[in-house]
């Protein structure tokens, strides 16, 4: 059982003139093992910014609060320390590795994490027996990391990482933005299945409610200008679709 804990999380974004521009006004959230909680909000509300914060991205400056992965400060680990603790980042915008093939790229991100290399003969089982239920080509394997894939391929990889490495906290940022209908599905099912496993808490960030059709949040919280204004049930994504942010925002986003 783990729980990830944000407290009064405060960020800004580094500008390049080193200026800090302020985008989390203090975010409170606790997710544990087994649970699925869905941020949804307006673009430019900070979304992005959360995912990247606890993943330890250079360019957000922590101002203020906590961020703990089962009582260890994650905010003072370096990002390979971070990975290695259990956390498990899909960003929105995935970055090309050249000269390294999925199968490398996937076997040395799970030695780095278990502490040992998997065993060579089950190991390539559990791969290719991943990529069958995300129905990905075999070849697929043998390809650089992101270089030329379409946005359905980025995405079944990101999904391949998360049932192949087994993370304890996972934060999916805009899974959903990009995929056909098809895609959509073979990828929520494969969220569904590490869902299942109940080892994982899942943080799905998305703009859109059409990805909570397939995967049901136990939680919904509403992010808007850097901070959770709501919070409930599914039943909160069924009225977002209907209603959109403008009652929280003022204006149709
Ligand atoms: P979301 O993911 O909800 O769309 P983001 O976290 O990407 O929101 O962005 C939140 C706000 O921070 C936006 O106003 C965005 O313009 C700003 N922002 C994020 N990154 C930068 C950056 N590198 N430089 C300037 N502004 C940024
Ligand atoms: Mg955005
Ligand atoms: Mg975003």
């Amino acid at each position: 059982m783990s729980t990830l804990e944000i407290r009064d999380l405060q960020v800004s974004v580094k500008l390049p003139e080193g200026e800090l521009k302020p985008i989390l006004a203090g975010v409170d959230l606790t997710v544990k093992s087994g649970e699925t909680h869905a941020i949804m909000g307006p673009n430019g509300s900070g979304k992005s910014t959360l995912a990247y914060s606890i993943a330890g991205h250079p360019k957000y400056e922590i101002t203020g609060g906590t961020v703990h992965l089962d009582g260890e400060n994650v905010l003072d680990m370096t990002v390979d320390e971070r990975a290695r603790a259990g956390l498990f980042l899909a960003m929105q915008y995935p970055v090309e590795v050249p000269g390294v093939s999925v199968a490398n790229f996937l076997r040395t991100a799970k030695t780095a994490i278990d502490g040992e290399a998997p065993k060579l003969r089950t190991w390539a089982g559990e791969l290719r027996g991943a990529m069958e239920k995300l129905q990905m080509d075999p070849s697929f394997a043998q390809r650089n990391v992101n270089e030329g894939f379409s946005g359905g391929e980025k995405k079944r990889h990101e999904i391949m990482q998360l049932e192949l490495l087994k993370p304890k906290m996972a934060i999916l940022d805009e899974t959903d933005s990009g995929l056909d209908i098809d895609a959509l599905r073979i990828v929520s099912e494969g969220v569904n299945r590490v869902r299942e496993t109940g080892d994982t808490g899942l943080l799905l960030i998305t703009h859109y409610t059409r990805i909570l059709r397939y995967i049901k949040p136990d939680f919904v919280h509403v992010f808007v200008a850097g901070k959770i204004v709501q919070e409930g049930g599914p039943e909160l994504a069924e009225q977002l679709e209907a209603e959109g942010y403008e009652r929280y925002v003022g204006t149709r986003v």
